[in-house]
C-alpha cells in the first residue's frame, strides 16, 4: 500500500526541481556508479525489453541534464569528490558476453553515454568461460532432484532437508562455492558434471556465448573504453599470490596486446569485500592501477576518503524497475544512505 503511493506520489514529489535543487545545495554530493551484466536471458523478447529498459534510463539522465560521467574521470577526482558535478552517474559493465557487446554497449554509444566495459581477457580469447557459468550451464542442464542429491552438493552443506528449485539451488551452490580455494573448485566442478552426466565443454556454449575481440575493437572506435576483469575470472582471495598476481598482470598484457587504449583500472571477480583484500590493493597501487570496483552495493560518497578509496569503488546493480533508477540517481537515496 505504502509502496505505490510513494511510487505514484512522493518520489515525484522529492525529485521535482525546486525540491532537487534545495536538496543537492544541502547534502554532500553522491555519486552511484552502476553495474550491467547480461541481459535477462539469451532470448530476443528479453534483450529487447531489456535494451528499452536502458534507453529509458539513458534518456532520463539526459533529459534531466545529468552529468554522464566516465569511471576515469570519477577515479581521477580522488581524493576530493566536491570539484565533480552534482548530478553525476557513471556507467560499467562486466564480463565479456557476446549479448553484452551486440546488445547492451551499442545504446552507449547510441547515447553517447560512457562505458567502462571490464572483460574476462579468457572469455574473450575463447579459450574458457568461467566457473560460476559453467556451474550455471550443469543445473539448466539437469534435474534439481539429481543436483541435489549428489556428494557433492551434499558436501556444501546443502542439504535434502531445504529441498529447493532450480534456480535457488544454483544459486546456493554457486554461493557456496565461492568460498572454495581454488583446486577444490576444480574438483566440486568435476564432481557435478559427471552427477550431472554431462561433459563440459572447453568453450562456451551458445546461450554463453563470449564476444570476439573485433567487437571489443569495434565498440572502443564508438568510445567505449575497456578495462580488465581477470583471466579466468576466479576469486583472487582464494589464490596463493603467485596466482593472483598472475590473473591481474596477464589480464592487462592480454587487453594492451587487443586494443588501442585501455584503462589500467581493474574489476575484482566477484566483487564481495571478501574477495579482495590488502594485498590484492597493494599489487594494484604497486603496479600502477588507478583504481578497481567492487560490488559492493553503495554510492560513492563524499565522506572523507582514505588512500585505498579508489581501488574499493563501490557499485549498484542497474535496476530493473524504472522508479528504482531515478531513485538512485536522484538525491533522496543519497539522503537515505546518509540516515541509515
Ligand atoms: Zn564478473
Amino acid at each position: 500500500m505504502v509502496k505505490p503511493l510513494l511510487k505514484k506520489w512522493l518520489l515525484p514529489a522529492l525529485t521535482s526541481q525546486p525540491v532537487t535543487a534545495v536538496a543537492r545545495r544541502l547534502l554532500p554530493p553522491a555519486i552511484p556508479v552502476f553495474m550491467l551484466h547480461r541481459t535477462a536471458d539469451n532470448r530476443v523478447v528479453e534483450s529487447d525489453n531489456y535494451t528499452q529498459h536502458l534507453r529509458r534510463c539513458l534518456g532520463h539522465l539526459r533529459a534531466h541534464n545529468y552529468y554522464l560521467l566516465s569511471l576515469q574521470q570519477l577515479i581521477q577526482a580522488y581524493p576530493d569528490l566536491r570539484q565533480l558535478p552534482a548530478k553525476s552517474v557513471v556507467f560499467t559493465m562486466d564480463d565479456g558476453y557476446a549479448d553484452q557487446a551486440e546488445v547492451i554497449a551499442p545504446v552507449f554509444a547510441e547515447f553517447d553515454c560512457p562505458l567502462t566495459f571490464f572483460v574476462i581477457t579468457g572469455l574473450l580469447d575463447q579459450t574458457l568461460w568461467p566457473w560460476d557459468a559453467q556451474v550455471s550451464w550443469l543445473f539448466e542442464q539437469t534435474n534439481p532432484e539429481t543436483m541435489q542429491s549428489t556428494p557433492a552438493v551434499r558436501q556444501l552443506g546443502i542439504t535434502e532437508r531445504s529441498s529447493l528449485d532450480r534456480t535457488r539451488l544454483r544459486r546456493a551452490v554457486v554461493t557456496a562455492m565461492k568460498s572454495l580455494p581454488m583446486n577444490q573448485l576444480d574438483a566440486t566442478i568435476q564432481q557435478l558434471a559427471e552427477a550431472a552426466q554431462l561433459e563440459l565443454p572447453p568453450t562456451p556454449p551458445p546461450a554463453y556465448r563470449a564476444m570476439h575481440w573485433d567487437d571489443a575493437r569495434k565498440l572502443e572506435q564508438q568510445g567505449i573504453r575497456f578495462a580488465p576483469h581477470s583471466v579466468s575470472h576466479r576469486i583472487l582471495s582464494n589464490m596463493d599470490t603467485a596466482s593472483m598476481q598472475h590473473q591481474v598482470s596477464e589480464s592487462w598484457r592480454v587487453l594492451k596486446s587487443h586494443l588501442q587504449s585501455p584503462l589500467k583500472l581493474f574489476c575484482y571477480p566477484n566483487g564481495r569485500a571478501s574477495d579482495f583484500g590488502e594485498r590484492e590493493i597493494s599489487f594494484l597501487k604497486n603496479n600502477g592501477y588507478l583504481g578497481a570496483v567492487s560490488t559492493t552495493a553503495d554510492q560513492v560518497r563524499r565522506r572523507p576518503h582514505t588512500p585505498d578509496a579508489m581501488y574499493r569503488i563501490p557499485r549498484l546493480p542497474l535496476p530493473a524497475d524504472f522508479s528504482n533508477f531515478v531513485r538512485y540517481c536522484s538525491w533522496v537515496e543519497n539522503a537515505r544512505g546518509l540516515l541509515s
